[in-house]
């Protein structure tokens, strides 16, 4: 019987909805596979009441929970899940598309001696294999493991899927037996960048912006617009380019793929490097002052106009809605 191993991903203690959103991909698979089980490792403090109807079916999530494992250390996350893995007899791990898992995955994969394949779905496939777009997401490539014990990198674009809330997760907690915590070195400090916005790759609503943006200080009216919303920044790879934004808020093709409820296309021209990272976005306003545009083309909205005058009064009038509320 195939046992499946899903990750879940904790930052301060909060469980990430990407590691929430695959556990419950993972449940789908695993009804797909005659009933394969499925079980959960979390690493670090958390609050487990989150865990509360957010997760779908049944399942075991084994919890260390030790409070030095509150800060994320490859050598010791590492160790832990390789151990849960051998132990519970796992066939595959999964992993959602993160900069914590992409650290990690390749390890276990060696560590493991599993094929490490990443993409955007497993395949329905007799082989258990990977879809993943290739050139901008023209094509879908299915890529096939060699080896029978698999790790899956997931993009954690694809929506929530619609699960009843509630299912039967029993929490067990486990002190791994053979992680050492002898020359694991000691994370000294954390750096958070920006707190108080949602991350990009997680938001509900993003508001980005390119080079149209004309630059780093155009961006104000944009974090003016997202902290309204209550949602991230997002920018193109030509205004991270231009150093006006940093790489983690990237989106495209070699930055982050994401797919939150309401995308703002800022001076942004379409590309499709730029919409193989949105191509999953619920509406998607754009704004741009040259109506050809190609992002109008994916647009549910579309103003044409310069982002300086058109932005301005959508915030103001944004202001004046907010306050009647
Ligand atoms: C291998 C590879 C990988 C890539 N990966 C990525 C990726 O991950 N993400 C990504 O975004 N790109 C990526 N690119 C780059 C991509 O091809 C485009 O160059 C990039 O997306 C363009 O960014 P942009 O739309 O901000 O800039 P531009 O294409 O220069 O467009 C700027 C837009 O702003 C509009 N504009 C200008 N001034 C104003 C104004 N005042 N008001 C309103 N509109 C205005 C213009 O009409 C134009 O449409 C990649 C390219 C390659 C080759």
């Amino acid at each position: 019987m195939n046992k499946f191993l899903v990750f879940l991903e904790q930052r301060e203690g909060v469980v990430k909805k990407a590691s929430l959103s695959l556990w419950n991909r993972v449940q789908e698979i695993a009804a797909l596979q005659n009933n394969a089980v499925v079980s959960g490792i979390l690493i670090g403090p958390a609050d487990i009441r989150q865990l509360d109807g957010a997760m779908a079916g049944d399942g075991v999530v084994y919890h260390a929970k030790d409070d030095r494992y509150r800060l994320y250390s490859q050598e010791y996350y590492t160790g832990v899940i390789e151990d849960t893995f051998k132990r519970e007899a796992c066939t595959a791990l999964f992993f959602a598309d993160t900069a914590m898992s992409r650290d990690l995955a390749p390890r276990l994969s060696v560590r493991l001696q599993a094929s490490l394949l990443s993409g955007s779905a497993v395949s329905d496939a007799d082989e258990g294999g990977v879809l993943r777009p290739v050139y901008s997401g023209s094509f879908l490539a299915s890529f096939v493991p060699k080896r029978h014990q698999c790790i899956f990198l997931l993009s954690s674009n694809a929506p929530l899927p619609a699960y009843s809330a509630g299912g039967n997760i029993r929490l067990i907690d486990v002190e791994p037996q053979n992680v050492s915590m002898e020359d694991i070195f000691p994370v000294v400090r954390q750096i958070v960048m920006r707190v108080g916005m949602p991350d990009v790759a997680e938001a509900r609503i993003i508001v980005a912006g390119g080079r149209g943006m004309g630059g780093a200080e155009g961006f104000a009216l944009l974090e003016q617009l997202a902290l309204l919303l209550g949602g991230a920044i997002g920018a193109s790879r030509a205004a991270v380019d231009e150093g006006w934004r940093p790489h983690a808020e990237q989106i495209g093709q070699t930055g982050k793929t994401v797919a939150p409820a309401l995308y703002f296309a800022c001076g942004i021209s379409g590309a499709v490097q730029h919409l193989a990272g949105m191509g999953s976005a619920g509406i998607v306003v754009a704004i741009n002052r040259d109506r050809h545009a190609p992002i109008f083309d994916v647009a549910d909205y579309g103003l044409a106009g310069d982002v300086h005058i058109v932005l301005p009064k959508l915030i103001d009038s944004l202001k004046e809605f907010l306050k009647k509320q």
